[in-house]
């Protein structure tokens, strides 16, 4: 047996041993908060708990299994019946088991957020309301919402504040939506993600029998990563801990990045009103394992300026390590490419493997340059939740014909597949039968299956037709296992030919992915850890996933991993780039509405950096395309956060985009001060270069431009005239001084007005 207790440092090991009673345990990035969970419940098993009677629930469902596999290898085979996984997975198994007690059958759908999206489109139509002022994404965001605060329609209709915010946001109608999309998904026996974690509450809420069950069943309970629940969450956990009161929780409040999603940072807080001071142990673990020390401190030095956080002190014993590089490029072109040679480099240099390199970015949407430039060099990546897989057009189509054939009522998939492939079904023939269902109240499957008492015609008969196939699948589901069912509908609907038919390179790949399915299915089916093998539990397990749980595209697994730093979380890698370090970039320009929403940029920052074991490497480009535009743009206020003894600017490649720099002193941290001495070094040492003259159309064009040195910035009033390294001259309007942060309004002659931060600003007064 693996000797788990002796890699554990003291507190650690004080974790791992808790007996009974609630345990918390807050920690700092990298300090193995999921390693003594892990063996937390590798000891408790080690120690005769049953583990059916563990409940641990994770952030991904990968990190489940991998924690389950390294449990495994502490306590054998027992760790398979560990009920662990997401919320959403495991509370959709629960909802299954007791879907009568809700009104629901066990074959329910889960609808993704573009089902979730379809289905509000048609009632917005239906309602006969503008969908530019309703807009689908702003109307799902806020049932979603109201749905994670726990608010059904019926309260959100009658809650005076939230009908009067939706008024002055002009969308009144918000809550006859939220009712009638409720009704839909519950007439189509389908919930949603939401639905998931709201239904779980109201059967424990409205079911005290269940709750008591499971209450009972779950002698311990795990959550790891909590201060990203959401008080939908919160209050499971709390009902279901609230007999055993085992209850452990591990988190960290400098890593919370869901608040803008609901998550509540108070509910560490509130973890020991709870349980009561006296009885919650608690356990600090603030030696981090990861990281270098240059990287470790660096973080600190990021969410030091964070005013709300618990106090923690973060350290390590590892190596100093390299200082982390910042790379300037041009453009996010250019940006791309010396990130993708910076990593061609180092992995020559240092005998690495892709698996070692990750781009981590703000926005799914700057991946592009990175993936042209890792093809440039012949580098293989993989990317991590932009399109994935099960959102391809021919996997969903099959998806949806296996989510029919399993649940009837499903009205998302009902609209996917009934003309497909074509069969000369239009969109005016399915409006009727919705017509014909709402009048006969009845499900529309009951229309179709019955379609010759209602419709006469050529439509008729191909609706027919549509319901003996979808007929003759259901009679297989109790018969075959999940691969079989699935291949044969592939097969008999047609939807496998129509590919095979299209000999495009991009037919082809179509084809390919179906096949993939098929060969997941199969895996699944497989699986010894699966003890049911229904088409039903695979479609509950496929919509389950989350973007960081994506299947691996082939047998080739060495990548370099692309991926958004929300989804990074939990993750290390040996060298990790932070790319696009830009104003309204990152922090985003979205989220800086209040303190509390920069505060949130910052700990994803926080939690980027905290990502990297060796060497972390820090990137910005001048200048980015956005929204097909031309956009300058200023570096982010995040880099002269940073204590700069730990940064350096390495020398320039083959364009003059990397500068030397010297390392200044350590910044001072007061905001009060005007100027931090940080910022201006980072400054001085950013336009050490001789200045050169450029105009904006050179700047546009992508050539690397040279640094300006500002004379002295601290001079700088209003009614001076000035030149911008790309904006040209111009006359400054006026100056404020903001915290650490001196900004100027400069009406350029050539681009107009511009606001620009001053301590990187390239000026020179004239
Ligand atoms: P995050 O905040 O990012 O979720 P974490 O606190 O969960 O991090 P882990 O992922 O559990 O930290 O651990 C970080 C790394 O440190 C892992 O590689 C882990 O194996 C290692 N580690 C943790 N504790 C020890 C220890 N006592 N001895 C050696 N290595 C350790
Ligand atoms: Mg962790």
């Amino acid at each position: 047996m693996v000797d788990y207790i002796s890699g554990l440092n003291d507190p650690q090991r004080e974790a791992v041993m808790h007996g009974s009673g609630p345990l918390m345990i807050i920690a700092g990035a990298g300090s193995g908060k999921t390693r003594v969970l892990t063996y937390r419940i590798a000891h408790l098993i080690d120690n005769g708990v049953d583990p059916f009677r563990i409940l641990s629930l994770t952030f991904t469902n990968k990190a489940a299994g991998e924690m389950r596999h390294r449990i495994e290898k502490v306590v054998g085979t027992e760790a398979r019946n560990i009920w662990m996984g997401t919320f959403h997975s495991v509370f959709a198994k629960i909802l299954r088991i007791e879907a009568k007690a809700i009104g629901y059958t066990s074959n329910f759908s889960i609808y993704d957020s573009d089902d979730s999206k379809s289905l509000l489109r048609s009632i917005i139509k239906e309602m006969a309301l503008d969908d530019k002022v309703y807009r689908v994404n702003s109307v799902f965001s806020r049932i979603s919402g109201a749905k994670n605060r726990l608010i059904g329609p019926d309260d959100y209709l009658n809650n005076s504040v939230i009908q009067a915010d939706d008024e002055s946001a002009r969308m009144p109608h918000i809550g006859k939506i939220y009712k009638q999309y409720a009704l839909r998904c519950f007439a189509a026996n389908a919930m949603d993600f939401d639905d998931l974690l709201f239904n779980t509450n109201v059967l424990f809420r409205d079911h005290l029998d269940i709750l008591n069950k499971y209450q009972h069943k779950f002698q311990y309970v795990m959550v790891d990563e909590f201060q990203d629940t959401n008080v939908s969450q919160y209050l499971i956990t709390r009902k279901l801990a609230a007999v055993h009161q085992n209850i452990c929780i591990v988190g960290d409040d400098a890593q919370s990045i869901y608040a803008f999603r609901g998550a509540n940072i108070e509910n560490i807080l509130n973890f020991q009103r709870d349980y009561g001071k006296e009885n919650v142990k608690i356990v600090k673990l603030e030696e981090n394992y990861r990281s270098t020390n240059t990287i470790v401190q660096a973080a600190n030095s990021i969410i030091a300026r964070n005013k709300n956080q618990l106090e923690k002190h973060v350290f390590t014993s590892n190596e100093e390590g390299p200082l982390i590089d910042v790379i300037k490029a041009s453009s996010d072109n250019e940006e791309g490419r010396l990130v993708a040679s910076a990593i061609f480099e180092t992995k020559m240099n240092e005998s690495l493997v892709n698996n070692d390199f990750a781009i981590l970015y703000r926005t799914n949407a700057q991946s592009r340059a990175f993936e042209e430039a890792l093809r440039k060099v012949s580098l293989k990546y993989r990317i991590i939740g932009g399109l994935s897989f099960y959102q391809r057009k021919e996997i969903k189509d099959l998806i949806a014909y296996l989510r029919f054939v399993v649940n009837q009522q499903d009205e998302e998939a009902f609209k996917r597949i009934i003309n497909l492939p074509k069969r000369g079904i239009g969109d005016t023939t399915i409006a009727k039968l919705s017509v014909i269902a709402a009048e006969q109240e009845d499900s529309i499957w009951e229309i179709v299956a019955n379609i010759t008492k209602y419709v006469a015609g050529r439509a008729s008969f191909a609706i027919e037709n549509f319901a003996t196939l979808i007929k003759s699948f259901k009679l297989l589901l109790d018969q075959k296992d999940a691969f079989e069912v699935a291949s044969h509908i592939a097969k008999t609907s047609g939807l496998l030919k129509e590919l095979y038919d299209d000999k495009t390179v991009e037919g082809l790949a179509r084809y390919e992915n179906v096949q993939e399915l098929l060969n997941a299915i199969k895996e699944f089916v497989d699986n010894p850890d699966n003890e049911d093998k229904s088409l039903a539990t695979f479609l509950q397990s496929v919509s389950l996933l989350t973007t960081a749980d994506e299947k691996e595209d082939d047998g080739d697994n060495d990548r370099i991993t692309l991926m958004t730093i929300h989804s990074a979380k939990g993750l290390e890698f040996k060298n990790v780039h932070i790319v696009g370090l830009e104003e309204d970039l990152f922090p985003s320009q979205m989220m800086l509405e209040s303190r509390n929403d920069l505060e949130e940029e910052r700990r994803l920052f926080y939690v980027a950096i905290t990502r990297a074991e060796k060497r972390l490497t820090i990137s910005y480009a001048e200048t980015r395309y956005h929204y097909g535009r031309l956009k300058m743009c200023e570096p982010s206020r995040f880099l002269m956060e940073i204590d700069q003894k730990y940064m350096k600017v390495s020398k320039q490649r083959s364009a003059p985009s990397r500068l030397d720099f010297d390392r200044p002193e350590r910044p001072n941290r007061d905001r009060s001060e005007s100027t931090s001495t940080g910022s201006m070094a980072f400054v001085r040492s950013l336009a050490q270069k001789t200045a050169q003259r450029q105009t904006p159309q050179q700047a546009a064009s992508h050539t690397p431009s040279p640094d300006f040195a500002p004379t002295s910035t601290a001079e700088l009033a209003s009614g001076q005239r000035v030149e911008h390294a790309k904006f040209g001259f111009g006359t400054v309007k006026k100056v404020e001084v903001n915290g650490t942060e001196r900004k100027a309004t400069i009406q350029f002659e050539q681009v107009g007005e511009k606001v620009l931060l001053l301590s990187f600003a390239k000026l020179r007064v004239v």
